[in-house]
């Protein structure tokens, strides 16, 4: 007897899905995702994927119909694929196909198949269960590679020789571990090393495909299991060959330092427990870039990595074109957080001075907060006293940040007076001696000479002009 799961089919949409397929003689499924995740008690899914032997535009177009909001239908000709939206969910339609690929692209050549087929060309056996939504056998799992037990084993194994299926599309290999990374699944040994044989081909694979998979990795709980698996396979030194740089240690004359790409990781996870902002994830992920090129030794200092926070924020600009991730605020905030991942450290290492911290706090603005949960996350130190020491310094920073911030108010800080008003007062052009008088009322504010108000600001850059030789405007 097959099993069926009427449940996994509460959805209002599967009945209109079943009404419109019956009304137009086509047999149709639910397949994909939905149908893994119902099985794993995983939960809501946003889309749906429905499968028919026939075609996908034409019973969307029909579900659209019948729906009550007559909702519109997006079509993909080129894909014969056609999307709805119903209740806050992405349905998604295709008619069942068979794909041959050839060498050059992920693209296939497709034609109209059964359901078998279309089963055959899923990438993962857990990814290509379906369930019917015909009157005759309502709510049967097919399941033709035995997913089932995958699912119950925690396995990612292929439909089909795994060679073959990473081959022809080499997304799949990313896939893979993301759904490894995401379900706490192993995947199989032969798919590994099949992953691992054509890593190379992760080359045809667009910078956005592969951004979107490494941003479900890092958005998983623990995605040094996701890159420790893109490493062991050969694909990180393709894809992020800068943070693999970091996987070496030397030693001179007896001196030697940390693995900094196992660190790097070690800082991932850390950080993941305390935000799901992505992008100060992957600020975590790119913080030490830097210090592979940065890298020297010498007597006196041992190993050194002078610059590598501002070579790494550099970094961070080539890889974010290379892999056409978003050039705007997102970029600007993760080489932000690099470049300045040093910064509290240093502080909660010293005596914390007011001025110190005025000037983190004006440095990093409104991400302030971000950096310091970079920072923390960035003590991997095995030694319990120290751990503690580092952490405990790092509650002070904070203190601190708070009670400078409630006298100061440097964060979003404008310098009391503007250039135009200097200008003014000394009746002077834009010229160096300008600039030299803003920059000195910054500084004194910052170093806490002076407070952070106009007439104090003033005075002070009365005195500062009078030593220039600078004469107040007659008015
Ligand atoms: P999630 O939406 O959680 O990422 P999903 O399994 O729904 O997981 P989708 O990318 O939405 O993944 O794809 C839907 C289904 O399409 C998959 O379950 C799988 O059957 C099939 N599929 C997607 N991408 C591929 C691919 N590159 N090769 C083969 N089949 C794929
Ligand atoms: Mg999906």
């Amino acid at each position: 007897m097959k099993a069926n799961y009427p449940n996994a089919l509460q959805h209002p949409i599967f009945e209109v899905v079943a009404k419109a397929s019956e009304q137009m003689n086509l047999k149709s499924y639910v397949i994909g995702g939905f149908v893994r995740d119902f099985l794993l008690q995983r939960n809501f899914k946003k889309d749906i994927d429905i499968v028919t032997v026939g075609s996908g535009i034409d019973l969307a177009l029909k579900v659209a119909e019948l729906l009550p909001n007559k909702p519109k239908v997006q079509v993909f000709k080129n894909y014969g694929t056609a999307m709805l939206r119903f209740e806050d969910t992405d349905i998604e339609f295709v008619g069942a196909r068979k794909e041959s690929y050839f060498f050059e692209s992920r693209n296939p050549v497709v034609e109209n198949g059964s359901l078998e087929d279309d089963q055959n060309r899923r990438d993962f056996t857990i990814n290509a269960l379906a369930i019917s939504l015909n009157p005759d056998s309502y709510g049967d799992l097919l399941d033709p590679f035995n997913g089932l037990e995958d699912l119950k084993n925690k396995i990612i194994r292929t439909p089909l020789d795994p060679d073959i299926t990473y081959s022809d599309d080499p997304l799949r290999m990313l896939r893979a571990i993301r759904f490894a990374n995401q379900l706490g699944f192993e995947i199989e040994e032969k798919s590994l090393e099949a992953i691992s044989q054509n890593n190379e081909r992760i080359k045809i694979i667009s910078g956005e495909r592969i951004v979107e998979e490494l941003n479900k990795i890092l958005l998983t709980d623990t995605p040094s299991l996701g890159f420790l698996l893109l490493y062991k396979t050969g694909l990180l030194p393709i894809i992020l060959p800068e943070l693999t740089a970091l996987n070496q240690v030397e030693e001179i004359e007896g001196q030697t330092h940390k693995n900094n790409f196992y660190h790097t990781l070690e800082v991932v996870d850390n950080i993941c427990r305390n935000t799901d902002n992505l992008w100060l994830r992957w600020a975590a992920l790119l913080h030490d870039i830097g210090k592979a090129p940065t890298k020297r030794f010498n007597k006196k200092q041992g190993w050194t990595f002078h610059g590598h926070e501002f070579l790494g924020g550099k970094m961070v600009k080539k890889i974010f074109e290379r892999l056409h991730m978003p050039l705007n605020q997102k970029m600007k905030f993760v080489q932000k957080m690099v470049m300045m991942s040093s910064r509290p450290i240093v502080l909660s290492q010293d005596l914390v001075t007011d001025s110190a911290v005025r000037r983190l706090v004006f440095d990093a603005g409104e991400d302030v907060e971000s950096l310091m949960i970079l920072c923390e996350a960035d003590i991997t130190t095995k030694n319990p006293i120290k751990f503690k020491k580092y952490h405990k310094n790092f509650e002070i920073v904070r203190q601190k940040i708070v009670e400078v911030e409630e006298r100061d108010h440097v964060r979003n800080f404008q310098p009391p007076i503007t250039g135009e008003e200097i200008m003014e007062i000394f009746n002077l052009p834009p010229s160096r001696e300008i600039g030299t008088l803003k920059e000195a009322i910054k500084e004194a504010i910052l170093e806490g000479d002076i407070a952070n108000e106009y007439t104090a600001a003033y005075e002070f850059m009365m005195r500062k002009a009078d030593q220039m030789g600078l004469k107040k405007a007659a008015t």
